[in-house]
């Protein structure tokens, strides 16, 4: 994968994805995301650090409001802090173009050319999977230059783009881009001329940090 993606994992996917508040369908998707994204894996380190922290908050049913003032204080001083540097992850083994990624494998196998693609109407190909948690997963095929139907979610849904390209409302999505999209999102993909998208998507119910939380991580992750 050549090139940086340029969308990423909201703060809060991250944040719950970091305290295993995440489905395992979604997680599949966030895994894929993080393998091809340093950036997203420097937010996750970061995000861990506040997931301690707020297990620490969940601990006391009857916290004074002294102890949340202070609680809440340490978690905003972790935000501030600098993100911690990481290792720089080993250089990758050339691409495998038939090789799916490894978070994929327990519910597509591991091989592109292997998938079973059933029929969803022109140039369009799906394969979905029931999660173990009553999420669904979803690769989709879709032809070159094609127009997807005006389209809203219910709940959240994670897609990860691993072949070609498609543009909606919310810019141009290649391979590596993640799309994070909540329920208010309404959007009409169109794909890429030349070659058909690949993508794969988890839909679940909605997150659970839709909060004062994710509203006050927004800015702090510059997302
Ligand atoms: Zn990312």
């Amino acid at each position: 994968m050549s090139a940086q993606p340029r969308h990423h994992l909201d703060p809060a996917t991250l944040i719950s994805y970091a305290s295993g508040a995440l489905s395992p369908e979604l997680s599949a998707i966030a895994a894929t995301h993080l393998d091809g994204c340093a950036h997203c894996r420097r937010e996750l380190a970061r995000a861990e650090r506040i997931g301690g922290t707020l297990m620490e908050q969940q601990q006391p049913a009857h916290a004074n409001g002294e102890r949340q003032q202070h609680l809440r204080s340490a978690m905003l001083d972790l935000l501030d802090a600098p993100i911690p540097d990481l290792p720089d992850a080993p250089a990758p083994l050339p691409p495998d173009p038939d090789r799916l990624p490894a978070p994929l494998h327990p519910y597509f196998g591991s091989s592109l050319r292997a998938l079973k693609w059933r029929w969803m109407g022109p140039g369009m190909r799906y394969i979905r999977v029931a999660g173990p948690t009553g999420g669904t997963l979803l690769m989709l095929k879709i032809g070159p230059g094609r127009r997807m139907p005006v389209h809203s979610h219910q709940g959240s849904e994670l897609t990860q783009i691993l072949h070609g390209a498609y543009d909606d409302a919310l810019g141009h999505f290649a391979v590596g881009d993640v799309a994070d999209l909540d329920a208010q999102v309404e959007h009409q993909p169109t794909t890429a001329a030349g070659v058909p998208c690949i993508c794969v998507a988890a839909l679940d119910a909605p997150l659970r940090f839709q909060s004062w939380l994710a509203r006050k991580l927004q800015p702090v992750f510059g997302i």
